[in-house]
């Protein structure tokens, strides 16, 4: 029996079939988390529903569990829009063979919009080792979609950075100066923040400049995967970076800025034997209805300037 196996056996008793047990420890836990988890006996009966699944598919666990998942009630597709519960249920493959699926599907939410998700299935075994039903993990993927589209728009179209496949400075001045547009036409509210990793030549005449590169990558990385799918990173110049965050007031803004340099100060790059951190430096500012694209992105860049000349590691925001 593996190791997730044996996690489940526990939780299987708090599923046992139609009391969806929340008083046990390990349900508060699973209802803490924002991923969706249920569990199916063998004739794929749901028999427990956590919030996280509620929240993400607007099924509560009264109107879930007893239902089967072959019910189809979540009508799960394909990207092809093949009907999976039908089709190849990785809930009912993995109860058959005892292996560990992982699928891109889209469910259907109560209101009727799909919804992106990775789900995740597992089998359930009794003490011995009989498999007595299965548990799906499941989670939202919008961002991630999101991300890949755009990522999928530049391929092609010389909007794309070679080195860290973000955007690069055309695609950036090109959306910053749409979000221009957008806020002088509909008031909607944009931060943009400039990104300069600090003492970044020393990595280079210190490390080499392939681990120059590979911390690029990986700042580039964080920043990417740090951000909501709607914001747009994009690579300003060798070592800054530019981000546009739509919909962001003053608090957010600071927030984000902050978020940002929390995140590349803490990430470290394995270069052979040791590990290389940055900070950066950031400048943080709303896009006002008066702004020029250009005027916007200076007056970013110039805080950038005000935190680099105040020590560095830090944002400036105005
Ligand atoms: P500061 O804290 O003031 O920003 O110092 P800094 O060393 O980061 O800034 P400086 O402008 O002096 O140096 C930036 C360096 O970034 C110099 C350049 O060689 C390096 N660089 C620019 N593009 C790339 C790249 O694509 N790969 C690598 N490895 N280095 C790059
Ligand atoms: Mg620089
Ligand atoms: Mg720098």
């Amino acid at each position: 029996m593996s190791e997730f196996d044996s996690e489940f056996d526990d939780a299987q008793k708090l599923g046992a079939p139609s009391d969806n047990n929340r008083s046990s420890f390990h349900a508060k836990l699973l209802d803490s988390l924002f991923d969706g988890v249920y569990f199916v006996d063998a004739e794929r009966k749901i028999t427990y529903w956590n919030r996280g699944s509620e929240s993400l598919t607007g099924y509560s666990a009264c109107e879930a569990v007893g239902k089967h998942c072959f019910d189809n009630f979540l009508a799960h597709v394909d990207e092809t829009g093949c009907a999976l519960c039908t089709n190849s249920c990785p809930l009912a493959d993995t109860i058959r063979d005892g292996q560990r699926r992982e699928a891109e599907v889209f469910l259907r939410h109560k209101l009727g919009h799909r919804v992106p998700v990775c789900v995740r299935a597992a089998p359930i075994r009794d003490g011995l080792g009989q498999i007595v039903g299965a548990v799906e993990v499941f989670s939202d993927v919008t961002a991630k979609k999101q991300i890949e589209r755009r990522v999928h728009e530049l391929e092609g179209m010389a909007f794309r950075d070679s080195l860290t496949g973000l955007p690069n400075r055309r695609y950036m001045e090109l959306k910053v100066r749409q979000a221009v547009e957008e806020a002088q036409q509909f008031g909607r509210s944009f931060g943009l923040l400039m990104l300069d990793i600090d003492h970044f030549k020393q990595v280079n005449d210190l490390r080499g400049h392939d681990a120059g590169d590979a911390v690029l990558k990986a700042v580039s990385e964080t920043l990417r995967m740090g951000l909501r799918g709607e914001d747009v990173v994009g690579r300003w110049g060798g070592e800054e970076f530019l981000v546009l965050l739509p919909d962001v007031g003053a608090s957010g803004l600071h927030d984000f800025a902050e978020r940002c340099r929390g995140l590349v100060g803490e990430s470290g790059v394995l270069v052979g034997e040791t590990r290389v951190s940055v900070t950066i430096s950031v400048g943080a500012t709303l896009v006002a209805r008066e702004d020029s694209s250009h005027g916007a992105i200076k007056r970013a860049d110039m805080l950038m300037y005000f935190s680099k000349s105040g020590g560095r590691n830090q944002t400036t925001t105005g």
